[in-house]
């Protein structure tokens, strides 16, 4: 009944073991405020909830150009960027051309190659994480795919790749996206070259400052592309409630969220140095709101003590180049001590 490139590919799982301190999905450490909360609680009550939302989120869409500095023109929106990257993987090129990205990165670029039947090509990264500009470049002669992937920052492994590199790497394919979900927490776009229509996309998600609840994801391009894609998503993606709710939290709750990304990127400062000092780790450095450790003790073990004393991270030893590495990200500070605490009492244990 099934297609056989269904019937061979593996459900997404997250790990959900219930953990005293949960720094495995990189999602911000802090709920809205209360305040907050009880202005949203009102504009969700004022929702006809009878009524399908606006196909287009034109308010959504008009706050965030105005916080993006585009024009709404520019952003179309999806019920995560995840759904993006699925739009993007049905919509751009033929579907024999297939679609290049470093590994490891994030898993969603070949869970949607692998839905829709279009060819892969991983490129792992060099030794220093950073992409590998001559195997990149020779994938993107020899095999031409329609869409280079580009987490940048990367996640798993935290860092931006060489931005040299990926301008000259985007004018070799016909469409670069940068997936830009820890924007918030680098600081570094490709957004002016996407206005420009210049090979490249830009993806965007409010999961990462606080309304992972609410799947919301934007990607920021040149209007004629934003119109072809507004042609694929289906259209009552985002909804309603999910609308109403991040407008009000992106008018009124701003500086909220300001404050929380200041805090979670001054606490990865914190962390990093903290973990330098420890013996037996071998921390990587960071411009997202997560980041990797290494350990000598094998990452099963370190992953399994830490949850075992309430302390949930993520394990991705078993990618490429991340022998021994589990990931974790950012908490409140307090948790943060916690993760350090219990840390180093797995590490003192196993010596
Ligand atoms: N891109 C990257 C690089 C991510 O790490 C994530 C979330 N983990 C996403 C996209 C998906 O985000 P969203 O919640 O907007 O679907």
């Amino acid at each position: 009944m099934f297609a056989r490139r269904i019937t061979h590919l593996k459900a997404y799982k997250t790990e959900t073991s219930p953990a005293r301190v949960k720094l495995s999905s990189n999602e911000l450490p802090y709920d809205l405020p209360d305040w907050l909360k009880e202005r949203v609680k009102k504009a969700v009550a004022e929702i006809p909830f009878n009524r399908y939302p606006d196909p287009y989120a034109s308010r959504l869409r008009e706050i965030l150009a105005e916080i993006w500095e585009v024009s709404p023109e520019n952003i179309v929106l999806g019920n995560g960027s995840d759904e993006l990257i699925l739009n993007l993987t049905i919509a751009v090129g033929e579907p024999y051309e297939g679609v290049a990205y470093p590994i490891p990165t994030f898993p969603m670029y070949r869970v949607c190659a692998d839905t829709v039947g279009r060819p892969v090509y991983e490129i792992p990264l060099q030794r220093d994480l950073d992409i590998d500009e001559e195997k990149t470049s020779e994938v993107l002669e020899n095999y031409r795919p329609a869409l280079l992937w580009v987490s940048y920052p990367n996640n798993p492994t935290g860092n931006l790749f060489s931005r040299e590199k990926l301008e000259r790497l985007r004018k070799r394919v016909p469409l670069m996206v940068s997936d830009e979900a820890y924007y918030d927490f680098s600081g570094e776009t490709f957004k002016d070259q996407a206005l420009k229509g210049e090979n490249v996309v830009v993806l965007r998600t409010l999961s990462k400052i606080g309304l992972a609840s609410l799947r919301v994801g934007a990607l920021i391009g040149e209007e004629s592309l934003v119109r072809e894609l507004f042609k694929v998503k289906l259209p009552f993606n985002v909804t309603y409630p999910s609308q109403v709710i991040a407008e009000v939290v992106l008018t009124e709750g701003r500086e909220f969220i300001e404050w929380a990304v200041s805090q979670v990127i001054s606490e990865r400062e914190r962390l990093l140095g903290e973990l330098q000092r420890l013996e037996n780790v071998e921390v990587f450095p960071s411009r997202a709101n997560f980041f990797l450790f290494r350990t000598p003790f094998g990452a099963d073990l370190v992953h399994k003590k830490l949850l075992e004393k309430g302390v949930l991270v993520r394990n991705v030893s078993y990618l490429p180049n991340l022998e021994g590495c589990l990931r974790v990200n950012v908490g409140k500070p307090e948790e943060n001590d916690i993760f350090l605490e219990t840390l180093s009492e797995v590490l003192r244990e196993l010596e």
